[in-house]
């Protein structure tokens, strides 16, 4: 008896005394026993008090302590959902929203949707039963305009503070100006960093609640010179630590889906031909528009013998915590939008991440047990080249849709709003200006009806003017399937390796000769006709999950398009109208043709160059329309489409001025290249 009650907890003899057990109930004892595992549990009643005692209490704890999963489960137990209130908690990223979500039912033994549920832009996976939601700040964000109090909630967690997205920065000030009024709300504000102290003192000075973090030692390690393809480095980095370290799972920070295939590809070649020499390597990519099951993956334990390498954009820096991993590889960039507002151009550029979020990543290796970080630049470059802290997003992108949506909810003077970070002024300046361009203001800067409107859709003010000007050209079903499917552009023609030509010639047949646009829309418009057909998307080389959500967006976009009193009708014929539709929005994004044949933005003359996906990247028309901005060695426009200049007159004729469209050689440029197209 004596030498039983020494035994160690953990050792083999435990799993011996529970024979009866069946596979669900040995699952959910494992859920149970991670759960006191967490290093938040010793800390549960303690936090219950706080809550009661603070109206505003600021949480900081290590990335995986158990702050995003717990809390909530805790305040319901403690009796904070009891009055049919609802505990919120928001996440910068739709990915944790959904997978934390998932998790939290699970613990709690629920279907996902029901008690447990979350909403994100175009999802609202929650119901009447609803008392744990998790969300997207921007869905909260939204939320104001129909529950501008949040009265069904009882506790409001603003999660991963620390990121700064544009919208956690915006709710900031919203939230504090309701607790003033609403003394039975309390509001948590959670954070993995070390901003707790900046964050207590914008919320006047409240407590900070410290979970102690429980972190193993990371050795770092960085390469002698600069990588020139850090995807190549990657590979060969993940193979390395396969072949001589011992076992535990790897993770590697891309910028995105693109870099992630190809990151992917690359290693299953590789492992491919290497053959039975290593031990099996399962490879796993996570990125925002990879479906969920898929997501889901990452979770699942390693079979033993086995490793996992995952793949991730910084999605998995701090707002997914994936257990066992000892080593991680970070080629140190990003992908952020940059606003210019000196232009006023919006790209998608990579960067070099910060100094903290580079530790934030090399955190990720010590979670279980002491890890390795491998740092593809030099020290030198970490010391002298790396800024300190990531700049908050509000002061470097757009502030279009922000101040569209705090004009509607009736903050008037933008100037004197309560912002942790104030943009700077000049931003705000031309997010006002723009929206009087697209008709959302009048010239005293109020919200118009058509803004008002505009503010009904969960999309940028550039959108929600196609849509609305959708009515007046007679194209509204048109206009919103190219929404729709812009929405989930990038994810939407499968390109395999072994079969490229193929699925070119596929895509091919999909090019219309009026743009970019008009190709997604006869995407989506065949795929309809086929009822929706799995089969066809796979004949065709069309991703069918972008499609399915695609058609999933489609349809909360219609029922909004009800909402606004916009009649549903097709004219897929009258192509000058789909585009007119398109223009009336995003007349900001236009480039012409120079005498030198490249590109020029019309306003800022700025150098652009059509992004070699599209169809109309050997055509070179006179004047083209972008849907957006993307950065790599040049400035791509991407998805892209030919106009004439005087449909901008007729679209925003505040904004142009006819001698900035003259034109005296309004025709083509000769290079055009003969291709397949098809108009129908
Ligand atoms: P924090 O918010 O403090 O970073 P979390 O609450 O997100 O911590 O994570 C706590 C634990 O829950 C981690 O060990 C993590 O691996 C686990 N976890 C979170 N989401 C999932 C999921 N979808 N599946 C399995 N485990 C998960
Ligand atoms: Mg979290």
């Amino acid at each position: 008896d004596f030498i039983q009650a020494l035994k160690l907890p953990g050792s083999k003899d435990k799993e011996d005394k529970k024979p009866e057990l069946t596979e669900s109930e040995r699952k959910k004892l494992d859920i149970q026993e991670t759960k006191k595992s967490l290093p938040v549990f010793p800390f549960r009643d303690d936090l219950i008090q706080a809550v009661r005692d603070h109206q505003v209490l600021i949480i900081e704890g290590e990335t995986g302590s158990g702050k995003t999963t717990q809390i909530p489960q805790y305040l319901h137990e403690a009796g904070f959902t009891d009055d049919n209130k609802k505990i919120g908690c928001t996440q910068p990223r739709r990915v944790a929203a959904m997978s934390v979500a998932a998790r939290v039912a699970q613990e709690m033994n629920v279907k996902l949707g029901n008690e447990v549920g979350y909403a994100i832009r175009f999802e609202d996976c929650t119901s009447e039963r609803t008392i744990i939601k998790y969300m997207t700040d921007g869905t909260l964000h939204r939320e104001f305009l129909s529950e501008p109090d949040l009265q069904s909630y009882s506790v409001m967690i603003i999660d991963e503070a620390h990121e700064r997205t544009l919208h956690t920065d915006i709710l900031f000030g919203l939230v504090k100006d309701i607790a003033r009024f609403r003394p039975n709300l309390k509001l948590l504000i959670s954070s993995a960093t070390l901003d707790a102290q900046k964050f207590s003192e914008f919320f006047d000075d409240a407590p900070i609640f410290r979970i102690p973090g429980r972190r193993f030692p990371v050795d770092i390690y960085y390469t002698k010179a600069p990588e020139a393809n850090y995807v190549d480095a990657c590979v060969v980095s993940v193979l390395q630590i396969h072949a001589t370290q011992p076992l535990g799972d790897i993770l590697v920070f891309l910028t995105g889906q693109e870099e992630i295939e190809t990151c992917q590809e690359l290693l299953q070649d590789r492992v491919r031909r290497l053959g039975s020499k290593l031990k099996e390597l399962i490879i796993l990519p996570v990125y925002a528009n990879l479906p969920s099951d898929m997501q889901a993956k990452i979770f699942d334990p390693t079979p033993p013998g086995a490793r996992k390498v995952v793949l991730a954009t910084n999605i998995a820096e701090t707002s997914l915590t994936i257990d066992n991993i000892i080593y991680v590889i970070d080629p140190g960039f990003a992908k952020q939008n940059h606003f210019n507002s000196r232009t006023g151009m919006e790209s998608l550029i990579v960067v070099p991440v910060s100094k903290a979020s580079a530790n934030q990543r090399a955190g990720r290796a010590g979670r279980v047990a002491p890890g390795k970080c491998f740092r593809l630049y030099t020290l030198w470059s970490y010391k002298h080249e790396l800024e300190d802290n990531t700049v908050p997003e509000i002061q470097r992108i757009n502030l279009g849709n922000a101040v569209l949506m705090l004009k509607a909810l009736g903050i008037n003077n933008l100037m004197k709003f309560d912002f942790l970070d104030p943009p700077p002024r000049e931003t705000m300046v031309l997010a006002l200006e723009q929206l009087y361009a697209l008709g959302a203001f009048n010239h005293r800067g109020e919200l118009t009806a058509l803004g008002r409107r505009m503010a009904e859709f969960p999309v940028d003010p550039m959108m929600a003017k196609m849509l609305l000007a959708s009515d007046k050209y007679k194209c509204s079903e048109e206009a919103v399937s190219i929404a729709a499917m812009l929405s989930v552009n990038g994810a939407i023609f499968y390109r395999p390796k072994d079969k490229i030509i193929h699925a070119d010639t596929a895509r091919k047949n999909f090019n219309h000769v009026g743009g970019d646009h008009l190709t997604l829309l006869n995407v989506y418009n065949q795929w309809r006709d086929s009822d929706y057909s799995t089969q066809w998307c796979y004949e065709n080389f069309i991703q069918y999950r972008s499609m399915k959500r695609a058609r999933d967006v489609r349809e909360q976009l219609v029922g909004l398009m009800q909402r606004v009193e916009i009649e549903m009708v097709s004219n897929v014929s009258e192509v000058d109208n789909i585009k007119k539709s398109i223009i009336s929005g995003y007349f900001y994004h236009v480039a012409r043709l120079s005498k030198s044949g490249s590109y020029k933005t019309v306003k800022q003359n700025q150098s652009v160059t059509i992004h070699p996906s599209s169809a109309l990247f050997e055509d070179l028309p006179r004047w083209l329309l972008y849907h957006d901005l993307v950065y790599t060695t040049k400035e791509y426009m991407r998805v892209v489409m030919e106009i004439q200049s005087k449909w901008l007159l007729e679209a925003a004729p505040h904004y142009y001025k006819p001698k900035e469209l003259e034109d005296s050689t309004n025709k083509k440029m000769p290079k055009t290249v003969g291709r397949s197209t098809r108009t129908d």
